[in-house]
């Protein structure tokens, strides 16, 4: 029912529960909803309005989710439309247009909330471009996105990878298909110089890690001469930057058989790569590890980038346990002197807990250690100043002491 002049349904909030979105937060949980028509549909956009009747934000109401609403647009006098999905994508696009050359021709696209697009992820590896939708209001809009994608980038293919677990806090069924050209396979790409192939049909995520893309030219430089292990290997990403810095011996640990299988073909892609210095565990991580340790393996570098072990705060203690059983592993299978990569992609688990946790396998490997840096997700993967949620990839970079 419209109430006022406003060219959507009137969303009203509680009294004293629009801060979060004067801040330019973008979600509007339930518990802040005064009250909603039960007539409203998964997407549609609803103008969301402060107890005293000022309009705060054009959003996207999705009855099934906590996170009620998704802010579009603070700017009341916007549309959301085919136009508005133009204009942010192609904005987003043209922010990444110095992120991409002849040596990078991969790059996220799209990274939701932090580029205005709320439930929206588009990774682009040459001509493909793999699109995920996670929320109520992007499904709604997903023409209009995969339009203004095809324009923007030129893209050759729009693959969609919906089979994404959050889709069912949105009530919504996975989705996976061509939705733009037709996928040809096999899709590669290039990172730092180096060819990897990506399952773009049947890989994790989008196919590809490419927030570790900083991290792993930081490994790159650090090992030359050096004994590398890779935890957590998937299809070779630290591995190859390990091979192609000149480290004298990399040993991948990854517990699925397809990710090193492309792992060992991206190796064997890159000719100038040192293939015979490459080691391939398919193995549980945790004992693969302890195996290690029992034989008195010893490593100068590593790196440890877990899978999500808590998705949310509520498996925080659960996945601390397993951070810190993995580091402190890792650092007791250092040499002195050797340095660790270490990582949580988990969005239950900030920056200074995962500090806290790496501390506390520090001190039960009888190790001391320094940070010597502070990694994240490479800067296509920006995270906007309201929404600190967006900061999911925590990396630290530690020295064990000589
Ligand atoms: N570092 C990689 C990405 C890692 S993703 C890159 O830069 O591309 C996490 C990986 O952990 C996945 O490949 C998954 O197969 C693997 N994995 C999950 N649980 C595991 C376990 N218990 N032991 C070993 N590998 C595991």
């Amino acid at each position: 029912m419209l109430r006022s002049a406003e060219p959507y349904p009137v969303l009203r909030l509680k009294p004293g529960r629009e801060k979060s979105l004067r801040q330019r937060h973008p979600w509007i949980f339930s518990g802040a909803i005064a009250a909603a028509d039960a007539a409203w549909q998964p997407g549609d956009t609803v103008t969301v309005q402060s107890s005293d009747g000022a309009c705060l934000a054009h959003a996207a109401y999705s009855p099934a989710s906590q996170i009620r609403a998704r802010v579009w647009t603070f700017d009341p006098r916007e549309r959301v439309d085919a136009g508005f999905f133009q204009r942010r994508v192609a904005r987003a696009v043209a922010l990444r247009a110095t992120m991409q050359d002849a040596s990078h021709t991969a790059c996220r696209v799209v990274h939701g909330e932090s580029d205005g697009l709320p439930g929206i992820v588009a990774d682009r590896y040459a001509g493909t471009l793999v699109l995920q939708l996670m929320s109520a209001g992007a499904e709604r809009w997903r023409d209009e996105i995969v339009a203004a994608l095809a324009a923007a980038t030129g893209a050759a293919c729009v693959y969609e990878r919906s089979d994404v677990d959050v889709r069912k806090l949105e009530g919504l069924p996975p989705r996976v298909g061509a939705l733009h050209g037709s996928l040809t396979d096999p899709v590669t790409f290039v990172e730092d110089g180096l060819v990897y192939r990506v399952d773009v049909a049947g890989g994790q995520k989008t196919g590809f890690y490419l927030d570790q893309r900083t991290n792993r030219a930081i490994v790159r430089q650090l090992s030359a001469g050096k004994d590398v292990l890779n935890t957590f290997a998937y299809t070779g990403g630290f591995t190859l930057a390990a091979l192609a810095g000149g480290a004298k011996s990399v040993v991948s640990i990854d517990s699925s058989a397809e990710a090193l299988h492309l792992a060992r073909e991206n190796v064997a892609r890159n000719a100038a790569l040192p293939a015979d210095r490459a080691e391939w565990r398919e193995a549980d991580a945790f004992a693969e590890l302890r195996k290690l340790r029992d034989r008195a393996a010893a490593f100068d570098l590593a790196v440890l980038d877990p899978p999500k072990f808590a998705p949310t705060a509520a498996h925080a203690e659960r996945a601390a346990r397993a951070y810190k059983d993995v580091n402190l592993l890792a650092l007791k299978l250092l040499r002195p002197g050797g340095t660790l990569a270490t990582f949580s992609c988990s969005g239950g688990i900030d920056a200074a807990l995962f500090r806290k946790i790496v501390a506390g396998a520090a001190q039960d490997a009888g190790v001391d250690a320094a940070v010597i840096g502070t990694l994240g997700a490479a800067a296509d993967h920006p995270v906007a100043l309201a929404f600190p949620e967006g900061e999911y990839l925590k990396g630290l970079l530690l020295r064990k002491a000589g």
